[in-house]
């Protein structure tokens, strides 16, 4: 819309007329300009209050959410953090949360180009399906509920509110989603937050970062909701789980990462590692049963901590299900291929023989090589000399003890255990699954067994008769996360699990007024 001089000129003197006349000025102003003014109606002036207009609010950041130290990104996200809870309302962090989805949709492809040339692993197609899946299933301040009580003594009401400033550590796997996802979340919950990522993944970390900061401000947003140290270390990491301004860790990750957490003396909220089994009975639609494990289990060449990691199957069903699954691209190893699989992606310690199989027998220690980590099911094949391009997964027969059951191995090498009675597959998928209470998968339609595989393995994700993936939304009803918290009890995270609850008291609820 364009204004004319002359309009410009009213509409001064207008707004001068008006001033100075609740200044209790007499009007004596003069016609600016060469115009001669024309009386206008007077400008009805709004109430100025302190909340900026959201679409006019812009605030510099020289880094652009990327800083050196931890101190400078702390400090910069404590001072966003002030200016997004007090100027900022509901309404606006919605508009941030879309500018978010928006960008990401945007750069979905180069962000899952750059996440597998940076760390060498997973699958571009499916990550970039884990992108579109974090931005349509990660809720936003819908989430956040408040609890109200009324009575005799008045009213009462529990609020979720921002812990302030996290500090959130992230995995190699799932590295920009999990920004992502914690951003949408922590943010939907009137936080911000400083990134320690992966140091393998910090090249596509910062330019989502980046991404993410300009869209913002774009949209007229504080700078600096969104933060990371640019060169992340070990030593970053403590230094941000140790710093006062940081209310709140929140670590994705395997065990270490989360031990480490919880040992800072802050609230951490620990999301770690998965040994995912999966049981298999002779009531199981087998059809269905091979293409969800096969889904699953090579989706991201496996690198998802809910994927499925072994298979338990009753004997009844095991030739009908692994036939299912070589018909629908699976390709089994026999033995000699197996051993050639074997010494291609693990190591052997040296050291004694250890205990913690699943049937308890003393065994040899294995670890897993990690240049093999997120491969292609046709890469491990092509490497282990077997001439097979087309195979989303290998699979094998192995014994319960066997390393490819015990480690979380993630790579599309799925072992098929055979066992004589359900009791005995749920026994060994819980020793296999080792207590981290990550996620378990039956395909079954006997209620009664899934009840009783889901009471004693107790895992925070319990998927039946669909791929895993269900279990994050990708298939399946509920939001997605990309932060499973298992271990601190907060499950599939959201906006509310970054919340304080404060409680909030009206006395005596007006009964001084009727008397
Ligand atoms: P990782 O534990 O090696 O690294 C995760 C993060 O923690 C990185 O930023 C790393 O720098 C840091 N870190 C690693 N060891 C640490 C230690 N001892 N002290 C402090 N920080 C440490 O894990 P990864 O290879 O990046 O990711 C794969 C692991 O994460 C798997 O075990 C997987 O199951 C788990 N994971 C869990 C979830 C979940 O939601 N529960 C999601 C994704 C991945």
């Amino acid at each position: 819309m364009s204004i004319s001089e002359e309009t410009l000129q009213q509409i001064i003197k207008s707004v001068v007329t008006q001033v100075e006349s609740e200044l209790g000025h007499k009007h004596s102003a003069p016609a600016t300009g060469s115009q001669s003014a024309t009386p206008v109606a007077p400008v009805k002036m709004k109430a100025v209050t302190n909340k900026p207009v959201f679409k006019e609010h812009t605030y510099r950041s020289s880094g652009e959410g990327i800083y050196t130290t931890v101190d400078e990104a702390v400090s910069r996200s404590a001072a966003a953090q002030k200016k997004y809870v007090k100027h900022f309302t509901m309404n606006d962090r919605v508009t941030v949360l879309n500018a978010i989805k928006q960008t990401v949709l945007s750069s979905k492809d180069t962000l899952s180009k750059m996440a597998v040339e940076e760390t060498g692993i997973g699958c571009y197609e499916d990550k970039i399906q884990k992108h579109e899946l974090v931005c349509k299933k990660t809720p936003g301040i819908e989430d956040l509920k408040t609890e109200a009580m009324s009575g005799d003594d008045g009213l009462t009401i529990i609020e979720e509110a921002p812990f302030g400033v996290i500090g959130a550590v992230t995995p190699v796997t799932n590295p920009t989603t999990t920004i992502i996802n914690n951003s949408l979340s922590m943010l939907a919950a009137g936080n911000t937050v400083v990134f320690n990522v992966h140091p393998s993944s910090k090249k596509v970390c910062s330019y989502l970062i980046r991404e993410l900061h300009q869209s913002i401000v774009q949209a007229g947003g504080p700078a600096d909701l969104i933060t990371m140290v640019a060169d992340p270390t070990l030593d970053t990491l403590n230094e941000l789980a140790a710093h006062p301004d940081i209310r709140l860790l929140v670590g994705t990750g395997g065990p270490g990462l989360v031990k480490s957490l919880l040992q800072s003396g802050k609230k951490a909220i620990g999301a770690g590692a998965g040994n995912p089994p999966v049981i298999v009975d002779e009531t199981a639609d087998l059809v269905n049963a091979a293409k969800s494990i096969i889904l699953g289990a090579s989706f991201d060449h496996n690198l998802l901590c809910i994927a499925e990691k072994e298979v338990f199957v009753l004997e009844e069903a095991a030739n009908e299900l692994i036939y299912q699954m070589l018909d629908q691209g699976a390709y089994m190893l026999n033995n000699e291929e197996l051993s050639r699989v074997m010494s291609l992606v693990l190591t052997e310690d040296s050291s004694s023989p250890v205990a913690g199989g699943c049937t308890g027998k003393p065994s040899k220690k294995y670890h897993v090589k990690k240049e093999w980590i997120g491969q292609s099911a046709a890469a491990i094949a092509r490497a282990a000399g077997i001439n097979k391009e087309n195979i989303k997964l290998l699979i094998c027969e192995t014994d319960p003890d066997h390393p490819f059951v015990v480690l979380e191995q993630m790579m599309p090498v799925l072992p098929i255990v055979k066992t004589q009675s359900f009791e005995e597959a749920v026994e060994w998928a819980v020793a296999a699954e080792k207590g981290n209470r990550h996620t378990a998968v039956i395909h079954s339609t006997n209620v009664d067994r899934m009840t009783a595989f889901a009471r004693a393995i107790e895992t925070t994700i319990f998927v039946k008769n669909a791929s895993s993936l269900a279990g994050v939304g990708f298939g399946g009803e509920g939001h997605t996360t990309m932060t499973i918290a298992g271990p601190t009890g907060e499950g599939v995270t959201s906006a509310r699990s970054f919340t304080r609850k404060r409680r909030c008291v009206l006395a005596e609820g007006g009964f001084r007024i009727i008397g």
